[in-house]
């Protein structure tokens, strides 16, 4: 028998079947990318260029609500860092944003007792709330932890400040899951407010830290109810709060808000792209969204995600390769407060190309992992044999996912969604807040992330990606 087994072994190495098998010798794509892996770290890690975008975005733009003058500069600054960056093809795709503004009023104080002064507390709109009146308006509160909390008072909910308290749970290793469990409040919190007969939503800030900054973020509101403003308070600002409550459950808050939604505003998608050398129609989207809220400076949020995405095809050009297929990176406008610009993108007409790919970064600039892997088993087995090429930087971490809201509307026409994955335990300390600035991202991190673009989006255009079913 052992003989028979060292035929067929001699047998399998003159067919070259037994090295592959073994994973003694890379199979040829890891071969030949093994030398653009290392010329991409080099170039990036020695003369990277992303930390010095995000630093002209940060300093020179600074936040960028979608419609605002800031967006209107953020879209400069991407087609002039792109063309810089020697992109092919830079334009702009028009289309039209929501408005919304934050106004120069935004306090809250509260009252407790009769001789007690009043005791502010840090707060912001949340972004798409209606305002007070000029007074603002003055209530009890009724603090709760869950809408269902919230439904079964009944008819104490009359007539008061709704107080949406539930932290973050602290117990959940992903970041992500914590965020999951308490945005509700946030997203919906002024809908059960104004259906249980609250004049006004105030949510604990829809992060783990505990300080006295703010976070603000998306609301919505129901056709069947009245739109009650609604605003974050900080999470230090919630648990004083909420000891103040204990101690006086009778006690008046007042909330003014001079914030209001304008007629939509033009705005643009920002696009450039490496034209791919064999298969031009075939193209991978890279990107992030250009738009942030109205605190801090969007460094996480989403600025790493569009250096992430520029920086990857300034390198892949810096190396002097160009891809087989076309690696477009489009920087998304209107991520945080509608989507417009993801719709837009995916609608559009592009006649004799087809996407086969979108690969976004909106989970910050912090340390790459690996890639949120979307289109089904079949995609997931393809990528995970880029395995090699990938572990020596310990990006070979590849997950059944998916990609974020700017390449939602893509993939719901079929397009298999990609996300990178980057360490983002710290994610929600600056997320939509003034802790949200460029002091916060570490260039070699975020250098790191732009390497993970590059590489992975390079190596698809290579091998390409099994076909998969359109919806
Ligand atoms: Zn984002």
């Amino acid at each position: 028998l052992k003989s028979g087994l060292k035929i067929a072994s001699v047998a399998l190495a003159l067919l070259g079947v037994n090295a592959r098998l073994l994973g003694a010798d890379p199979d040829p794509l890891a071969k030949r990318m093994g030398p653009i892996r290392g010329r991409l770290v080099r170039e990036g890690l020695a003369k990277g260029q992303a930390f010095a975008m995000l630093t002209e975005l940060c300093t020179t733009v600074g936040h960028r609500l979608s419609g605002s003058p800031g967006a209107a500069k953020a879209v400069a600054w991407a087609e002039r860092t792109m063309k810089r960056a020697g992109l092919d093809r830079v334009r702009l795709e028009p289309v039209m944003v929501p408005r919304w503004v934050r106004g120069e009023t935004e306090t809250a104080s509260y009252q407790s007792g009769a001789a007690k002064p009043d005791t502010p507390l840090s707060i912001c709109a949340l972004g798409g709330s209606v305002g007070t009146s000029s007074g603002g308006i003055t209530a009890e509160v009724l603090e709760v932890r869950s809408f269902e909390e919230l439904r079964a008072v009944g008819e104490r909910a009359k007539g008061k400040i709704i107080f949406f308290n539930r932290p973050f749970d602290p117990g959940l290793f992903d970041p992500f899951a914590a965020y999951g469990g308490a945005v509700g409040q946030r997203g919906s919190g002024a809908i059960e407010a104004a259906r249980a007969g609250g004049v006004a939503a105030l949510v604990r800030s829809v992060t783990g830290r505990l300080d006295d900054v703010p976070h603000t973020g998306s609301m919505s509101y129901a056709g069947d109810v009245p739109k009650v403003p609604a605003a974050a308070v900080s999470t230090v600002g919630a648990n004083r709060l909420s000891e103040a409550l204990k101690a006086d459950p009778r006690l008046r808050l007042t909330l003014a808000l001079s914030c209001e939604t304008l007629p939509d505003a033009p705005s643009s998608n920002v696009l450039g792209e490496l034209v791919g050398s064999e298969m031009p129609g075939e193209v991978i989207v890279i990107g992030g969204h250009l738009d942030s809220w109205d605190k801090g400076q969007g460094a996480h949020d989403d600025g790493a995600g569009c250096v992430h995405a520029i920086e990857a095809l300034r390198l892949l050009k810096a190396i002097g390769v160009r891809p087989k297929r076309t690696i477009r990176a489009v920087m998304f406008m209107n991520e945080e407060n509608g989507n417009r610009g993801g719709i837009a993108y995916a609608a559009a007409a592009r006649p004799g190309e087809r996407a086969i790919a979108a690969i976004e970064s909106d989970r910050g600039g912090g340390m790459p992992h690996g890639f949120s892997v979307g289109g089904g088993p079949a995609v997931l087995s393809a990528v995970s044999k880029w395995g090699p090429i990938f572990e020596p930087l310990q990006l070979d971490r590849f997950r059944a996912g998916g990609g974020g809201t700017d390449v939602a509307p893509l993939t719901a026409k079929g397009v298999p969604g990609f996300e990178i994955i980057v360490d983002t335990q710290r994610y929600f300390d600056y997320h939509h807040s003034d802790n949200d600035v460029l002091g916060e991202v570490h260039p070699r991190e975020l250098e790191l992330g732009a390497i993970a673009m590059a590489l992975f989006s390079y190596t698809m255009a290579e091998d390409g990606l099994p076909a998969v079913k359109r919806p």
